[in-house]
């Protein structure tokens, strides 16, 4: 019981990190996430102690990366959804609003500003196979 384990990500809520874990463990990852239940207890504490931290054991952190590299790298939607491309049904598609830096801890409070003030922000998408823009409601 003394194994080492590294946190590959964090998130503010809970559902996103639930979304992540299921994609690390179709890679046949063992993800730990810590401080869960605080969270979902009291959303106001989740910036207090850092948010929700995805842990996976030190000999898949690597491997952990390099997944999470390929997901964030395309867009979801709200609710985790796989956004996909109008006109080709391509999944390799990015958000054209400039977040990207920002996008893994920020983008589940981002998209709560970006609900909140529907009427000014409108996200617009790029698909990396056709190289269609578009924008959805
Ligand atoms: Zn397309």
């Amino acid at each position: 019981m003394n194994e080492n384990f590294s946190s590959v990500a964090v998130f503010q809520y809970s559902a996103e990190a639930q979304i992540i874990k299921g994609r690390l463990e179709a890679e046949g990852i063992t993800v730990f996430i810590a401080d869960n239940h605080t969270i979902d207890t009291d959303p106001l504490v989740s910036n207090a102690i850092g948010g929700v931290k995805l842990k996976v054991r030190k000999e898949d952190e690597a491997k952990a990366m390099e997944v999470l590299g390929s997901i964030s790298k395309y867009s979801v939607d709200d609710d985790g959804v796989q956004i996909r491309c109008l006109e080709c049904n391509s999944e390799k598609v990015e958000l054209l609003t400039n977040v990207k830096g920002l996008k893994s801890f920020f983008f589940f409070s981002l998209s709560f500003l970006f609900t909140a003030l529907p009427i000014y922000i409108k996200r617009e998408y790029y698909c990396n196979v056709c190289k269609n823009k578009f924008k959805l409601q």
